[in-house]
């Protein structure tokens, strides 16, 4: 007989009751360790009492108006991503897959605003994820997420990751925009090299298309800078970020420059609680903490010591671990053995991680996580390894 709740998820027998910092607690109140961080979204920690105020005092004076009026928080919120960004605008939504829904809709209005209707193909990468709308599922292409659900929306070309040449291949009169990921999470914890974002951005002036980036699981801090385009040195034309941005409340949101954002006139777009007052109170918050002086060299400097925490871990199970990936507190440990058997050693030392793509295990611990706390999930990582060896039957250095 089916559940009542519709079973498209294959879930750990855990459930949490309540949480504090990077700390998960069940019913029987034991306490597990949280390195996934809900994938990347709360990235100021469990039960974080300064957004825990900004909500609670949005919720005692307005949860919701329309997108009919004025909304002061979105405006607010609005103006920290512009100052904070290459960005000149922001459409709020609740989703990352709706920021990118937004994205793609964007870039296409702005052909056709431009004089250039035929231009409507956009370039995406194999292993990327943009969430799990028709509209997105098409745009990754991918068989495991699109398989039974056709037919898919026209007009996505996707190429091999990295692949300078097969975009330049793909590129032609229809062509409008790239998407890609800085960082893909799902597609497991790669990194673009800085050399292919700046050859991207190029690729996009020299050819009058407009480059997208989905920075929904990389941006809001996660890799040690705001946005992870800003190692590369180039920015996007349209960016869709979500996951951290509302710490744990559903938000997303769409930002771009105005050439970019030029065709979105009202009445193309819409969202019925996009923008809406709870979220932006907490989106607030979570960008005051996130711009904060000194936040983002602490997430930095956290990021190394999970990379030599993680890169010495390696060291000792050399037949368990290939190697450690990723950037700042988006890390990957690829390992040799099935990636969910380490993600269930790790349940049992009582420390959560999120499997990814090519057999990766992602570490995402919250950016505000202090250095003991990571110390101490990097030990229970240690002990998940170590049973996992003694299962494993392999020897260890
Ligand atoms: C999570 C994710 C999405 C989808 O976001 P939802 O909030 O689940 O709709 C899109 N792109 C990337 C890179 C993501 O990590």
């Amino acid at each position: 007989m089916i559940s009542p709740v519709l079973p498209t998820y294959a879930r750990a027998p855990l459930s949490f009751v309540k949480g504090q910092g990077p700390w998960l607690e069940t019913e029987t109140g034991e306490r597990y360790m949280d390195f996934g961080a809900g994938i990347a979204v709360t990235a100021l920690g469990h039960a974080n009492p300064v957004l825990i105020a900004a909500l609670e005092d949005q919720a005692r004076r307005l949860w919701h108006t329309s997108n009919l009026y004025e909304i002061p928080r979105q405006k607010e919120l609005a103006a920290k991503l512009v100052d904070a960004s290459f960005a000149d605008t922001v459409f709020m939504t609740n989703s990352g897959t709706e920021a990118m829904e937004c994205a793609v809709k964007m870039a296409r209005k702005y052909f056709s605003a431009t004089g250039q209707p035929e231009r409507v193909r956009i370039i995406t990468f194999e292993g990327a994820f943009h969430g799990r709308t028709l509209g997105m599922i098409s745009a990754s292409g991918s068989e495991k997420m699109t398989a039974g659900f056709g037919p898919m929306l026209p007009g996505f070309d996707t190429v091999p990751f990295g692949d300078m040449e097969a975009v330049i291949a793909a590129t032609g009169d229809e062509t409008a925009a790239i998407i890609v990921e800085p960082v893909q999470g799902e597609g497991g914890i790669r990194p673009a090299s800085p050399e292919f974002l700046r050859a991207l951005r190029a690729h996009c002036d020299a050819n009058g298309l407009l480059l997208v980036m989905d920075e929904i699981q990389c941006g809001m801090g996660r890799t040690g800078k705001l946005f992870a385009h800003e190692w590369a040195g180039v920015a996007p034309d349209i960016m869709a970020v979500a996951k951290g941005i509302g710490g744990g409340f559903p938000l997303g949101a769409c930002l771009a420059t105005e050439e970019a954002a030029q065709g979105m006139v009202a009445g193309t777009h819409g969202s019925t609680y996009g923008g809406n007052p709870l979220a932006c109170a907490v989106g607030c918050a979570v960008m005051d903490a996130l711009t904060a002086p000194g936040f983002m060299e602490e997430v930095q400097t956290r990021g190394s010591q999970l990379r030599q925490g993680l890169e010495s871990l390696a060291a000792r199970f050399p037949d368990l671990i290939e190697g450690v990936r990723g950037i700042g507190l988006m890390m990957g440990v690829k390992c040799k053995a099935p990636n969910a058997e380490l993600v269930g050693e790790g349940y049992a030392a009582h420390l959560l991680t999120v499997p990814a793509a090519d057999n990766i295990v992602r570490v995402l611990p919250p950016l505000n996580i202090t250095a003991e706390e990571l110390a101490e999930g990097l030990g229970r990582l240690e002990t998940a390894l170590g049973t996992w060896q003694k299962k494993t039957g392999s020897a260890g250095a």
